[in-house]
């Protein structure tokens, strides 16, 4: 008998995820429901680049954050440097990172993972910007996703490989009990909501699309970061916790750019040309697991949750799919020998 899987969510999660399960069981049918989808999603505004601070991580969890990181540079890099660069938006970046405390250690991963990880001291760092006071700096090259291209490249192969799409609110994962075998729930920060989570919350940021050509690496630091996409320079480095707004504030806007002018003086020469605020799906850990979800009188629906990315959704995105598919595997391998 033909399995039937569900994948909740049509965010940069979701989509890895029905895409991995595709390829791990080719011949089970994948139908991705969600209720936003482009431009509507949280990973469509997303900065896109390749990062990752194991400080952010619960130290239990290292080693699996490792793996998907791997599993996701490993794939990423290999859009990069194949003929799909621009239909999937995939490209590397060089560029700097700075702290005020050594981060060796949690950025050990970028350093195993990038072939060119070197940390500055100080005479380096004034050479490279006199202006910056930070005590420790790192160079790198890294991936940058155009997140709007890779999302429509990973909905493309989603379809080509025979998946469906259906666009629909879920007030209750039990809704999908009586038409799928597996659900794989990537339901980013609504999983407040969805199932009831209460170890969920809102990251706001705020990205300002300034036009400078003239910036070809990328900048990082805690408080100001930018991103040299082709053709616009993403500005930001806003991070509040339990703040639900997504409207614009112009008083964040001005404090970005101030941070941005102080640090790189010709920006006052780049105009604006887009703004956007979204909500990072904050968690104390990524949740990725399978639950048996049980309902009176009806056979319990498996269900592979994948959400709580925070600000490293489309660094782990792939990673984690990967390691989604393989639990629906277990389970549709399970239920098929009890046959
Ligand atoms: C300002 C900013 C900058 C960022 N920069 C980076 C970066 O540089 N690098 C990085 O790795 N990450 C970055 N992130 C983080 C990244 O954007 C998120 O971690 C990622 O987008 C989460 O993806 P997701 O698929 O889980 O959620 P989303 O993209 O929000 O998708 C959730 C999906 O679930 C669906 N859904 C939810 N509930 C229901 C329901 N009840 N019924 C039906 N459908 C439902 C929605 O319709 C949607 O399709 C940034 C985030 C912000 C805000």
């Amino acid at each position: 008998m033909m399995q039937s899987v569900a994948v909740i969510g049509a965010g940069a999660v979701g989509l890895s995820a029905a895409v991995n399960v595709q390829q791990a069981l080719p011949g089970v049918k994948v139908t991705i429901i969600a209720d936003k989808f482009d431009e509507d999603t949280t990973s469509w505004g997303a900065g896109g680049m390749f990062r990752l601070d194991l400080d952010y991580h619960p130290k239990e969890e290292h080693r699996r954050v490792r793996s998907w990181a791997t599993d996701s540079w490993n794939f990423y890099s290999n859009l990069a440097h194949s003929d799909q660069t621009e239909a999937s938006g995939m490209s590397f970046v060089a560029g700097t990172l700075l702290y005020n405390v050594p981060k060796e250690h949690s950025y050990s991963v970028m350093s195993d993972l990038t072939f060119d990880f070197q940390m500055l001291n100080q005479d380096q760092l004034k050479k490279l910007n006199p202006r910056v006071s930070h005590k420790y700096g790192y160079s790198f090259s890294t991936l940058l996703t155009h997140t709007g291209t890779y999302l429509k490249w990973l909905m493309k192969q989603f379809l080509d490989l025979g998946g469906s799409v259906q666009c629909r609110t879920l007030s209750n994962i039990s809704e999908l009990q009586d038409d799928f075998d597996v659900v794989v729930n990537c339901c980013g920060l609504n999983a407040a909501q969805l199932c009831q989570d209460r170890h969920i919350y809102p990251v706001m940021g705020h990205l300002l699309k300034v036009k400078a050509p003239w910036i070809k690496k990328f900048f990082w630091s805690e408080e100001f970061y930018m991103f040299p996409h082709n053709n616009y320079i993403l500005l930001g480095g806003i991070r509040e916790k339990d703040n639900w707004s997504t409207v614009p504030d112009p008083a964040i806007r001005e404090t970005i750019l101030s941070r941005g002018r102080n640090l790189f003086p010709h920006l006052k020469d780049a105009p604006i040309i887009g703004e956007w605020v979204g909500l990072r799906p904050g968690r104390p850990s990524i949740r990725l697991e399978l639950e048996l979800l049980r309902s009176e009188n009806k056979r319990a629906l498996p269900v592979v949750h994948n959400y709580g990315h925070a600000g490293d959704g489309i660094t782990l995105s792939w990673g984690c799919g990967v390691e989604a598919a393989r639990l629906v595997k277990q389970v549709v391998t399970a239920a098929t020998s009890r046959l």
